[in-house]
């Protein structure tokens, strides 16, 4: 139970256990029984910004409310928009760090990529949250938040999938991740079906373990990119704690369809060899294989394989009988890569201060470059 000194963030726990507080915080207070529904409804459901907006309650119970269970928000500091409908938000959390969240509309579908950590420790070559090291892990709210942050500026924008490939590597936040991954699901909290979330991960071995462990048919996504050890490590330092072939038996105990996810990199993995040999690996596991253009901008040093290549190589693999897709480029007037408009704005903050200062969209996008972007479209 909470008192006035001690508020507490009901967005932080599952609903279940945020349910289990508001009841002993009624019964505390002597106030009818059925209260307890009508607020936990207002956390996720039918999210409100502020108490006060949760006019169905009597005014004193708004103000308690208010006062012990203040509802947390994350401050939107940029938006941009692509002419394509794609839609990038720059949150900053309580403590000053930023993440990024894409909402990716297609047709009826609406997917929201979310970040599970600000900044990443993995340094993948290809990718600009590698290149900014890692801050700190999000909580289960900063994740399943970003999600209610949507529907608060919109409820007609409430995604129908997420996935976790945002910034961060989920799999080492598992915790949270855990929580935020009931709230997503769960008829009391998001109620977004568990097909319809995917967990993107590099591999962490003790995650995807947890991970196998849930009952319900959420996503596996492996970020695969290179389809043979030695390549993988060129690429992805992460190959030297988890090796591929592990990361593929611990998919295989997975019980779940999987996906690879493989970004395309010219001269790098994008050979009639590689094909052969990714789709060796997906026949092994019955995987469908995600392909996805570099984005030029967000990972210096890399190109993009030309699309002539990429339809060549998504060919090959289906004639060895792999589903393979090759994912739309979204977003491509605004920085929709990973990790890249947190990247871009703290170069413009260092570099134009004032701007960074009026946190406005218009001022940080005159001043950063404009990068061409693979934002993908994932069903
Ligand atoms: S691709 Fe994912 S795991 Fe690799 S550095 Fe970027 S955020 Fe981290």
């Amino acid at each position: 139970m909470s008192d006035a000194r001690t508020p507490l963030n009901l967005l932080d726990r599952t609903p279940a256990a945020a349910r289990a507080a508001v009841a002993a915080w009624i019964a505390s207070q002597e106030l009818p029984r059925y209260r307890a529904d009508q607020i936990v409804r207002r956390l996720w459901t039918a999210p409100v910004a502020d108490w006060a907006d949760a006019t169905e309650l009597p005014a004193a119970l708004r103000a308690g409310l208010a006062r012990d269970f203040p509802l947390a928000r994350l401050a939107e500091s940029v938006v941009q928009r692509s002419a394509d409908g794609t839609v990038k938000y720059l949150f900053r959390l309580a403590d000053g760090e930023a993440i990024e969240s894409v909402l990716i509309p297609s047709g009826t579908r609406r997917t929201l990529c979310i970040s599970s950590q600000a900044g990443c420790a993995l340094k993948c070559a290809f990718c600009a949250t590698g290149t900014m090291g890692f801050r700190r892990n999000l909580s289960a709210f900063e994740i399943a938040g970003q999600v209610r942050e949507i529907i608060l500026r919109d409820p007609a924008d409430k995604p129908t999938n997420v996935v976790f490939m945002g910034m961060g590597e989920p799999l080492l936040n598992w915790p949270a991740v855990d929580t935020a991954l009931t709230i997503l699901n769960d008829p009391a909290g998001l109620g977004i079906g568990a097909r319809r979330i995917t967990v993107s991960t590099v591999g962490i071995l003790p995650g995807m373990t947890e991970f196998a462990r849930r009952p319900e048919q959420f996503r596996l996504a492996i970020s695969l990119h290179a389809p043979t050890s030695p390549q993988r490590l060129a690429i992805m330092p992460v190959e030297k704690k988890y090796a591929l072939d592990d990361v593929l038996k611990a998919a295989e105990a997975f019980r779940k369809r999987v996906t690879f996810e493989y970004v395309m990199i010219g001269g790098v993995n994008d050979a009639d060899t590689d094909a052969d040999h990714l789709a060796k690996l997906a026949r092994r596991l019955g995987a469908l294989v995600n392909i996805l253009p570099l984005h030029p901008g967000g990972a210096p040093g890399l190109a993009p394989t030309r699309a002539p290549r990429i339809r060549a190589f998504a060919e090959r693999l289906r004639h060895q009988g792999i589903e393979a897709t090759v994912r739309r480029s979204r977003g491509l007037d605004i920085n929709a890569a990973c990790g890249q408009l947190r990247v871009e704005v703290e170069k413009n903050r260092r570099r134009d201060a004032t701007a960074a200062r009026t946190g406005a969209a218009e001022a940080i996008a005159e001043a950063i470059e404009v990068v061409p972007a693979h934002e993908v479209e994932v069903e």
